[in-house]
């Protein structure tokens, strides 16, 4: 078939590889260059989402664990396996109970994806592996095991896959109007957080509504040894602090917009990630030490009134000849783009 997939993300690079891989005619387009906005201002985890286990979203966990297998047995040089220390304080955040018993099941639903158990760890041996932790009140830290990758990388490495393939990727060529793709079989329309444009254009009432919601990160220009994951002081969200390319990358916000344009992040988001990261460290960091920052804006599928709380599943929705992809992770992309083909033929 002669299939055209709008939109060079991971979601509609992994749509595209799968349609080339069974021998499909791919064109994929994109509006601007490929891996240029959502998918290369991720957290850059390959993970299941530990604290997705609190909103009862396990069936994604699962999938998301496994898939990270597929990554690195495919790209090991764009990602590696990564160790996360949960740090669990005296009287602040989630018990140990209830931390204890998420890693547990993180491991349960990891059975058989090649990566170690978690297991707690001493205040001692937390301290000797993050010794800028504050180590008044803690009590020591839960390790366990997610990768990290090279997002831009990882993706273009895709799209590469994707050429030699046989697929013609065309970048700097916008779809304005689907009236456009006419001479093709299949069109799938993987645009993330501009679906909803393409989508309008076959009139009636959208399956799925995008939520829009932004995500900033900032880098200190100094070496992290160990990733941690630590509670948001008085809020049930969690921020990372990631060893990435020599440097710490601190992140990330949930800020909701009413457009699929990534702002640059805001002074109170970069104060928000600061505040968080001082309340663990003794070491206080200010503005000035911020070396960079991007954002991001996630197309989640609106399911939640707390963005937090949304769900990171997929859903499609098929017109004739068009497939509408919404939502998504990076992590999931190659299973998404699976999935979406099998619709797309359908
Ligand atoms: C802050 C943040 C952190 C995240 N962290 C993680 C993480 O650690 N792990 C994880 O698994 N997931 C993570 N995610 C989620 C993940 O990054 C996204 O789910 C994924 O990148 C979305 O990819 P996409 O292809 O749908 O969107 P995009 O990457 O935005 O791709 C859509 C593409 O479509 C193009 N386009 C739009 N309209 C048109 C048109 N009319 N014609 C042609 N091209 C068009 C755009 O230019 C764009 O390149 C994170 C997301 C954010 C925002």
């Amino acid at each position: 078939m002669k299939i055209a997939v709008a939109g060079a993300g991971i979601i509609g690079a992994c749509t595209a590889w799968a349609a080339a891989k069974q021998g499909h005619a791919v064109t994929l387009f994109e509006q601007d260059s490929v891996m240029a906005h959502t998918s290369q201002s991720s957290s850059k985890l390959l993970h299941g989402g530990l604290r997705y286990l609190e909103t009862g979203q396990f069936a994604l966990v699962k999938k998301a664990l496994h898939a990270r297998r597929f990554w690195l047995a495919q790209a090991p040089h764009l990602c590696r396996p990564l160790e996360l220390l949960f740090p669990v304080y005296e009287g602040r955040g989630r018990p140990k109970w209830q931390i204890g018993i998420g890693t547990k099941l993180y491991d349960f639903l990891a059975a058989g994806s090649g990566f170690p158990r978690s297991r707690w760890l001493s205040k001692a041996e937390t301290l000797e592996r993050s010794p800028a932790l504050l180590s008044d009140g803690l009590k020591g830290a839960f390790s366990f095991y997610d990768a990290q990758m090279d997002d831009f990388a990882l993706g273009r490495w895709v799209v590469d896959q994707c050429r030699s393939l046989g697929v013609n990727v065309e970048e700097r060529h916008k779809i304005e109007t689907l009236a456009e793709l006419d001479g093709f079989d299949r069109i799938a329309n993987a645009t993330g957080p501009w679906a909803m444009a393409l989508r309008r254009q076959q009139g009636g009432e959208p399956a799925y509504t995008i939520d829009w919601v932004r995500g900033s990160h900032i880098f200190i220009d100094r070496e992290q040894k160990q990733a941690l994951m630590l509670p948001i002081p008085q809020e049930k969200r969690i921020f990372f602090v990631l060893p990435y390319q020599g440097k710490t990358l601190i992140g990330t916000t949930e800020i909701r917009q009413n457009h699929p344009e990534a702002e640059r992040p805001s002074e109170t988001e970069t104060d928000y990630l600061l505040a968080a990261y001082n309340a663990y460290h003794s070491e206080k960091l200010t503005a000035a030490d911020v070396s960079g920052s991007f954002s991001g804006v996630r197309p989640l599928l609106k399911s939640a009134a707390n963005p937090s709380d949304a769900t990171r599943e997929w859903a499609f929705e098929r017109i004739g000849n068009v497939l509408h992809i919404y939502g998504g992770k990076w992590t999931t992309a190659q299973l998404q783009g699976e999935a979406a083909l099998q619709e797309l033929l359908k």
